[in-house]
């Protein structure tokens, strides 16, 4: 029955009608006035999304791809850089810095448990000679279901002065706030398939000035994901190379649905899902993963005692067509996870809770 499969995993999430429709059209080509025309308008709104009058940036990419383009854009090997990692995606942003052979510390919190701003503020103040030249770190860290508190890091990162602030933002992003401008937020990379409500394939990544500025002497190699490219195409309302035009096409209508909404709404949304969900797992008598003040809007993670995570997913997939997430990693088979992010309505949520309590009887 998959038809009516009930995607609650954090990404890729459910997509609206109307934005299936939209795609549902033969392409237009990319360096028409149409095209122009439609990623003028998705630009000016992904910018209203972001909260920024910085570029964004569109990639034919998954999250990490755009990923990596806030690596090998604004850093060289060797460069001396802080990555956050409590939990899968952190762990992914110190990889991409190995694999170009950038210098990543690793400060290091547990899986569950939120990074520490002091651990942050006393390495930066340590740094006399501003040998780091950026703090990355993951904002919603999805394998685990915890916020990382980026404001209060970003502010360490401001008084060191030098360092830029590169942050991962795929389930943060449209679900809670992210005010790039106010926060100054250098580097700020998300996907499709999570808050845009739209299926997998489109990277976003948002630059600075002072990104741009590291950018012109950073000497990683690049070729598609060289950012520099897709500014200087977008400031003619176009795109370096073919882009995926249906997508295009997907996200013009998904960003229109998400104005029409407003921020404050999408935001309260998620919020009121989130504690929504714990409650109910708390009334259930499942034990929580995280706590209240690190809970993630757009995850609840789950770590069920007296009965297998893997055979409670299995249940409410087989008999209630509903998809939870897994653990990943170290955590695969002691929590599930379920998303509340995107195009999910309340009453989604309280069709999840109920089919989990009948799975439990
Ligand atoms: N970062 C976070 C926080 C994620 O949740 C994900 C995917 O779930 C990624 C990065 C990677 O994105 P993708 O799978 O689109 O490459």
């Amino acid at each position: 029955m998959d038809d009516k499969l009930m995607l609650m995993i954090p990404g890729p999430t459910p997509v609206p009608e109307k934005v299936l429709s939209a795609m549902a059209k033969h392409p237009i080509g990319h360096r028409s006035g149409d095209f122009s025309k439609i990623q003028a308008e998705i630009v000016e709104n992904l910018k209203w999304l972001h909260q920024t009058q910085n570029d964004v940036l569109i990639l034919a990419a998954s999250g990490t791809g755009a990923m990596e383009a806030g690596i090998i854009n604004f850093l060289s090997a060797g460069d001396r850089v802080l990555v956050g990692c409590n939990g899968k995606f952190g762990d992914r942003w110190a990889e991409v810095c190995d694999a170009y052979g950038v210098n990543a510390e690793r400060i290091t919190a547990e899986w569950g448990q939120p990074l520490g701003p002091e651990q942050f503020r006393e390495r930066l103040e340590r740094d006399r000679e501003k040998q780091i030249k950026a703090v990355i770190i993951t904002h919603s860290e999805t394998s685990a279901g915890v916020i990382n508190d980026l404001e209060t890091i970003n502010r360490h990162v401001k008084a060191h002065g030098e360092a830029l602030i590169i942050v991962d933002t795929v389930t943060s992003l449209g679900a809670t706030n992210v005010p790039v401008d106010e926060w100054g937020l250098d580097v700020v990379g998300s996907g499709s398939q999570k808050g845009y409500m739209m299926p997998p394939g489109l990277g976003f990544v948002s630059v600075s000035a002072k990104a741009w500025e590291a950018y012109k002497t950073a000497k990683l190699p690049r070729y598609y994901l060289d950012l520099g490219k897709y500014r200087k195409s977008a400031a003619k309302d176009t795109t370096p190379f073919t882009p995926a035009i249906n997508l295009f096409f997907a996200l013009q209508t998904a960003l229109q649905m998400m104005k029409a909404e407003g921020l404050e709404t999408i935001f309260a949304r998620h919020h009121r899902q989130s504690r929504a969900t714990r409650s109910a797992i708390a009334a259930l008598g499942l034990p929580l993963f995280t706590t209240d003040e690190c809970s993630s809007p757009a995850i609840t993670a789950v770590a069920p005692d007296r009965v297998d995570a893997e055979q409670i997913r299995s249940v409410m997939r087989k008999r209630f067509d509903i998809a939870l997430a897994g653990g990943q990693d170290h955590l695969k088979g002691k929590i599930f996870r379920i998303g509340h992010l995107g195009f999910v309505a309340d009453r989604d949520i309280l069709s999840a809770i109920a089919a989990l309590e009948a799975t439990l009887q």
